[in-house]
């Protein structure tokens, strides 16, 4: 059996970050790509020589080449610039549109069956246009945002209960910005509604949390945003689709009437496999989720349509 071959665009912190967690669990074979000279080629080159240490096998190959990429089963799209303090993650628009489109287009022609895994943000607007610029079917355009999102209300609840992350459960809707609707309804420890387990105030207090969580750690890092938890979320993915797991996974999707909405990418429980995404989990909701849902899908409405404008 040939191993999986996964190429990552960008080879920044959340590009090589991905690259790291990927080889740490043996997952394939990985190319790591950028427009910067050296930079892709150094970090593979350290993350190669790392594989003895952690008994990993598997290739780590910098280039700028994205010849070097073909037929690559996975593409994960990082390029772009990260948020900055005081920046919301639609001042990334602008520049972020040109990256995403170049590079998606070299991808996919070296690899037009891959899977393309989108995470340069704003999120839901660049996983859009990478469909758009690809013209893959839906099943091979999928954005990480809810896997994220819902490992950080994830080690929230564990820490408020001070219990284990394993006996966690969560499930983030909505686009990837504040707006992010995190379901405490369908959070729990074991099976165990969170609502039986912490008080509605502190619930409420992780919720923010949750929606804030990116723009915590700019405002620590202040030179950029996340990227350790971010990778692993990425991985998470990648490793769905390279083992065909059928993971139920809240990712960024293309939606054509699920939840009420059609023609944008949102945040929804989906099955991940190796042909992309299998099936849309519509999950019932109340009145009030459902307005936090149609609030957040017009927040990605607007960043959609900017799409149009720059
Ligand atoms: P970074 O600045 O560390 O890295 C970005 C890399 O992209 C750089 O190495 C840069 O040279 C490269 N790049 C720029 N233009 C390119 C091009 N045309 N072709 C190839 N490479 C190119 O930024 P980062 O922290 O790695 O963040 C990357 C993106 O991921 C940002 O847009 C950030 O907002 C986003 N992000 C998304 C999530 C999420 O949950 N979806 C989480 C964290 C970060």
């Amino acid at each position: 059996m040939t191993r999986a071959k996964i190429s990552i665009i960008g080879a920044g912190a959340v590009g090589a970050t991905t690259a790291h967690w990927a080889a740490a669990k043996e997952l394939g074979d990985i190319v790591l790509v950028d427009v910067m000279e050296g930079i892709p080629q150094g970090k593979a080159l350290d993350l190669w020589e790392a594989g003895p240490i952690e008994n990993v096998d598997g290739t780590v190959l910098g280039t700028n080449d994205y010849a070097d990429t073909a037929n690559s089963d996975v593409v994960v799209i990082t390029a772009g610039a990260p948020r900055r303090p005081g920046m919301g993650r639609e001042d990334l628009l602008d520049i972020n549109k040109k990256i995403v489109e170049t590079v998606v287009q070299e991808a996919v022609k070296h690899s037009p069956d891959t899977i393309l895994i989108v995470v340069t943000n704003p999120l839901d607007a660049m996983a859009y246009l990478a469909k758009q610029v690809s013209g893959f079917p839906k099943h091979r355009v999928v954005g990480q945002a809810g896997v994220l999102d819902s490992s950080r209300f994830r080690r929230f609840i564990a820490d408020a209960l001070s219990i284990s992350v394993e006996d966690t459960q969560a499930l983030v809707l909505g686009g990837h910005g504040d707006q992010m609707v995190p379901l405490t309804r369908y959070c729990t420890v074991s099976g165990i509604p969170i609502a039986d387990l912490l008080p509605k105030k502190k619930i409420e207090e992780i919720v923010e949390r949750t929606r804030k969580g990116g723009g915590e750690i700019v405002s620590l890092l202040k030179t950029g945003s996340s990227y350790y938890a971010p990778g692993a979320a990425v991985v998470q993915m990648v490793e769905a689709i390279v083992k065909d797991k059928h993971r139920v996974l809240p990712c960024s999707a293309y939606l054509e009437g699920e939840y009420g909405l059609s023609d944008l990418y949102f945040g929804v429980p989906l099955k991940l496999g190796a042909k992309g995404i299998e099936e849309i989990i519509e999950v019932p909701l109340n009145e009030t989720e459902k307005a936090a849902v149609m609030h957040s899908a017009e927040a990605v409405r607007k960043s959609i349509a900017s799409l149009r404008n720059c």
